[in-house]
């Protein structure tokens, strides 16, 4: 038996592109946000993918076709977004530290919105709209201070992270950004963290933000949309994950009558689980204590087993006879914490290929050059047809922007 992505085997990728190699499913990434369009269909959201997930131009492109807006974090991504043929107007600037330029960038572009995450932000983004005399379209990213009970390094809504505003300051700070001439305030926002797997969560800090909705409008401060952030977690092993249908109709039910436009920021649960990484085994290395799978990506492909001791499912492409042994799944990069799996039951030989599984999200985006590595290759398969969108990297573009000072 051998995998298949679509209708093509992975081997055929893997002659025609070579490897390490990101291969995604087109029908995958429309399910996931069809997923997303048909539970929260009675809310009719704009949706917009966080671009941080998977920045590939022709993924953007794609989920722009479908009607998607987009979460930004940085003028990189709204040059991105841009490029695709992507919509300003429905495009949210978030982030804790805009720079100037960026802000001027995005104003300039017209983005829906900034998500503002701090007092001095406030004063910034005013400044600048000031001198080039428009209004900023704003909301306050709060933090709504409730655990989403996931990785420390990707919860964001306590009071101890760097993100948003702390819920008992965020009615003075919009009572602040409404005395300034050149912002609008247009919504409220919150991003409580990453690859939730609990509703709880997330039910709650919708419950919270409402509360504050209430107290503005209380005030005259009135806002036109409600942003809840992404975060909702996709099953990379054998987690329970949200469902989205119990998700839109609870938040459904906490707008109630109010006449709020729900905005959504999914990154993960969009592309994570359309995109695997191929890879080839070089070679198998048995010891006394431990068996290693030395394979051709490694920790600057896909970062999160060594960021986050994060769990990708690791398959071989060709079903086996041979019996099946334990072992480390590593890459090739000059590290211990150069793993892609530890302990996985394989049957695998050099030159065998491999599957790590889920890797849509959070992977090519964060992949570095550490090793003097070149990127990795991207495909979006459809059907039966795979088409290369992002070239492998070559030594001449790695080192294009080195000097010769000497
Ligand atoms: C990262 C991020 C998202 C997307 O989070 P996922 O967990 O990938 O859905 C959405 N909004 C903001 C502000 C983010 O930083």
């Amino acid at each position: 038996m051998t995998l298949y992505c679509e209708n093509i085997p992975y081997s055929h990728l893997a002659e025609e592109f070579g490897t390490p190699l990101y291969a995604y499913s087109q029908a995958a990434l429309n399910e996931a946000f069809d997923g997303y369009t048909q539970a929260f269909a009675a809310l009719n959201p704009l949706i917009c993918y966080a671009v941080k997930a998977n920045g590939n131009l022709s993924i953007i492109k794609h989920f722009a076709a479908l009607g998607s807006g987009f979460d930004i974090v940085s003028g990189g991504e709204l040059a991105r977004v841009l490029a695709a043929g992507g919509d300003a107007a429905k495009t949210i600037f978030s982030g804790v530290g805009k720079s100037e330029a960026e802000i001027e960038f995005a104003l300039n572009a017209g983005v829906k919105c900034f998500n503002m995450e701090s007092l001095p932000e406030i004063d910034r983004i005013q400044a600048i709209a000031a001198r080039l005399d428009k209004t900023a379209p704003v909301s306050l990213r709060v933090n709504p201070d409730v655990d989403p009970k996931t990785h420390p390094y990707i919860s964001t809504g306590l009071k101890a992270n760097k993100f948003g505003i702390a819920y008992a300051d965020a009615l003075a700070a919009y009572r602040y950004a409404a005395q300034q001439p050149n912002l609008k305030i247009v919504g409220i926002d919150c991003h409580i963290g990453s690859q939730l797997t609990d509703l709880s969560p997330l039910v709650e800090a919708c419950e919270r933000i409402l509360i504050l909705v209430d107290h503005l409008a209380a005030e005259g401060i009135f806002l036109q949309h409600l942003d809840l952030g992404g975060g909702v977690g996709i099953v990379y092993r054998d987690e329970n994950v949200p469902d989205l249908k119990s998700y839109a109709d609870a938040v459904q039910k906490l707008i109630g009558s109010r006449n709020l436009k729900l905005v959504l920021e999914p990154g993960r649960s969009l592309v994570g689980n359309a995109g695997t990484l191929l890879t080839k085994v070089e070679f198998v290395k048995k010891g006394e204590e431990k068996n290693f799978v030395m394979v051709d990506a490694a920790m600057n492909d896909l970062m999160r087993p060594a960021l986050y001791a994060a769990y990708h499912h690791i398959e071989a492409v060709e079903q086996k006879n041979t019996a099946p042994f334990t072992a480390d799944v590593v890459g090739p990069i000059c590290e211990t914490g150069d793993f892609l799996g530890k302990d996985r039951e394989l049957a695998c030989e050099a030159g065998d290929l491999l599957l790590i599984r889920s890797a849509g999200a959070y992977g090519a985006s964060m992949a570095s050059n550490y090793n003097a590595r070149n990127r990795a290759a991207e495909v979006l398969v459809n059907g039966s047809e795979a088409k290369l969108i992002r070239q492998r990297e070559t030594l001449e573009q790695q080192m294009a922007n080195e000097l010769d000072c000497l």
